[in-house]
């Protein structure tokens, strides 16, 4: 090899590369800055320059959002299979590996706690479990929180993520809309108050059926807000889509949600709604 095509003293500074170390850093998806996971724990898993909400799973926001103490209701109810589905993987073995990578046994985990010393059932689904789709399980359990919160008259929080019904369970998952949309209505007519939080994504069967039937509709920044895929929409109408037509923003513009709140303000915002229900009744 000669000479001329190898670079035989460092000619200029700054070409050693940086060594992150694994686990500590993580890169902004949307800013591409790199942040210190321990300083993004601190600012509840938002990037301090852009603004840009990570997903994160249910524990961190039950964490944030509740007093202390709660009570997780419904806990191991897990799926049975009906369909024995199999695709790249058997389904049971998706469930075991959700399972074993989140601690929890659905997409959905469902308490009953306090936010700022008030009492509320809240739900709160989990993209990493199978992305956060709605099974008979999640719907079931979905289901029998509305019922709690009926039956002992609190108001219900339902924090949603979720990439829409669960393809491994076929029509059983589409059967959940119906079911929890007529839990709400009967929950609505008995005055109960329902908030849902739309955070990133909240796409499909799940967007068609609770979390766009919130008394108060509220979503994180930037979330990714939607029934059909774009592409899909796109080849269906034969017509370009605006830009962000599918993010928080753009559906508050339309009127589809009622706030925007970033997840650093969500508690005190909460705790401001459910203060100005128990003066009204
Ligand atoms: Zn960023």
């Amino acid at each position: 090899m000669v000479d001329w095509f190898r670079r035989t003293k460092k000619s200029f500074l700054g070409t050693e590369k940086k060594v992150i170390p694994d686990g500590l850093w993580l890169k902004c998806p949307k800013c591409a800055e790199y942040l210190y996971k321990r300083e993004l724990d601190r600012n509840y898993w938002v990037c301090p320059k852009c603004r840009y909400h990570f997903r994160i799973p249910s524990k961190e926001y039950i964490k944030m959002l509740i007093d202390g103490k709660y009570e997780e209701f419904n806990q191991k109810i897990s799926s049975n299979d009906p369909l024995r589905f199999k695709d790249s993987k058997r389904y049971v073995d998706r469930i075991k590996d959700a399972h074993a990578k989140t601690g929890n046994y659905e997409a959905v985990v469902t308490i009953e706690g306090q936010i700022s010393s008030y009492t509320v059932i809240l739900c709160v689904m989990d993209f990493q479990f199978i992305g956060g789709s709605m099974g008979s399980v999640v719907g079931e359990k979905v289901a029998r929180a509305i019922d709690r919160a009926r039956e002992k008259k609190l108001p219900l929080i339902i924090v949603a993520a979720s990439g829409g019904a669960r393809m491994q369970e076929g029509i059983l998952s589409l059967m959940q809309m119906a079911k929890t949309s007529a839990k709400l209505a009967q929950f609505h007519e008995q005055g109960g108050l329902f908030i849902s939080i739309l955070t990133d994504p909240t796409t499909g069967g799940t967007t068609a059926s609770f979390a766009m039937l919130g008394d108060l509709i509220i979503a994180e920044p930037g979330a990714l807000i939607g029934f059909a895929g774009e592409r899909v929409i796109r080849q269906t109408i034969g017509v370009d889509l605006p830009e962000g037509f599918q993010r928080a923003e753009f559906l508050l513009e339309k009127g589809f949600i009622d706030i925007i709140c970033e997840r650093s303000g969500m508690k005190q915002l909460l705790t401001k709604i459910l203060n100005f229900f128990n003066e009204k009744n």
